[in-house]
């Protein structure tokens, strides 16, 4: 695909009116500062109930490089970013929220590690201003339980503030899963991936929207999308239960040959025993069966071919 622009901005907006203007003041004055006037500004309206698509739509009238897209209700953050990655036309892509905790002024930094060849340069927040500790807190404790649990190396104390390529962009875009946890699947993409640490400031104006309801969904779209390990606990009880139940029946059986036992209570342990371990060992099957379904129903390509060389020459792969 032919691109237009040197750079494409995404960035999501919820109720953001009162702070929209600051953000694209600073936003493309970071970006003007790098690329010129070759890029494009992609706000998303995330079905908000202020003046944000007022404020927006008179922006985008006034500047060349602006982009107003208006969603039909507020789909939440994730949904909004990947309407916005749906419509980029640059060749490197930020994503970053519109509430200024972000610095604009990075761009130019990661634009520079980028072209030294990487596929993808994320912001790891080094500090969180203006964040109740609890925010912090359960924040560090998700990402480290992620890393912990997730088969892939989704990096900590991420969010999507980042800057990526076109070819990881397009690939993105081609995965089809509802449930949407971009920084897990750009984790997943692969390719050559880099930090760079930055100090995260307070919001500019407004409230968050991150309500802890919304924040242990993003959680579990985070743990279940990329891990089994909640469906694999029923094989791991299962494991224990059949060890369990070997024990136990040697005891119980101990009972019987010794006499010790009042008459029933070893048929009765017996059938407990059974049962239960019985009933363990099938759901484990279930869980088996459920997680390889759910990762077919996910429909992710299977891999990703970086770069192919041959005799003929090398050539970039093509996704
Ligand atoms: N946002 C959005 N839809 C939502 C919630 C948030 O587009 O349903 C946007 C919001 O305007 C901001 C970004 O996503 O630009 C991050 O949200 P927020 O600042 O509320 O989260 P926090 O930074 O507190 O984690
Ligand atoms: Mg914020």
């Amino acid at each position: 695909m032919t691109t237009t622009y040197a750079l494409s901005i995404v960035a999501p907006c919820y109720n953001e009116a009162e702070g929209l203007g600051a953000f694209v003041a600073r936003m493309t004055a970071a970006a003007s500062a790098v690329v010129g006037e070759n890029y494009e500004l992609i706000m998303v309206d995330d079905g908000s109930r202020d003046r944000t698509w007022a404020v927006m739509s008179e922006l985008a009238r006034t500047h060349a490089t602006i982009v107003a897209v208006r969603l039909s209700r507020n789909h939440g953050h994730q949904l909004a970013v990947t309407a916005g990655l749906s419509l980029v036309r640059g060749d490197r892509i930020m994503v970053i929220d519109a509430d200024l905790q972000d610095p604009p002024e990075l761009v130019g930094d990661m634009i520079a590690r980028l072209d030294e060849g990487y596929d993808v340069v994320f912001g790891r927040r080094r500090r969180r201003a203006g964040e109740s500790p609890f925010k912090r807190a359960t924040a560090s404790l998700f990402y480290r339980t992620l890393a912990t649990l997730s088969e892939h190396d989704i990096p900590v104390d991420t969010g999507d503030f980042r800057l990526m390529s076109r070819r990881i962009v397009d690939r993105l875009n081609a995965m089809p899963e509802r449930d949407r946890f971009i920084r897990g699947m750009v984790a997943w993409l692969g390719g050559r991936q880099t930090e760079l640490l930055y100090d995260r400031d307070a919001r500019h104006a407004g409230v968050t929207h991150y309500t802890l309801r919304r924040m242990v969904r993003l959680a579990a779209d985070g743990l279940i999308g990329f891990s089994t390990a909640p469906l694999r606990l029923a094989t791991l009880m299962a494991v224990i239960g059949v060890f369990a139940g070997v024990g136990l029946l040697a005891y119980i059986l101990a009972g019987l040959i010794t006499g010790s036992t009042v008459p029933g209570w070893a048929s009765l342990a017996l059938i407990v025993v059974f049962f239960s371990t019985a009933q363990l060992v099938c759901l484990s099957i279930f869980g088996e069966y459920l997680g390889r379904t759910y990762m077919q129903a996910k429909g992710r390509p299977l891999y990703m071919i970086d770069e192919i060389t041959c005799a003929t020459g090398p050539s970039e792969a093509k996704s």
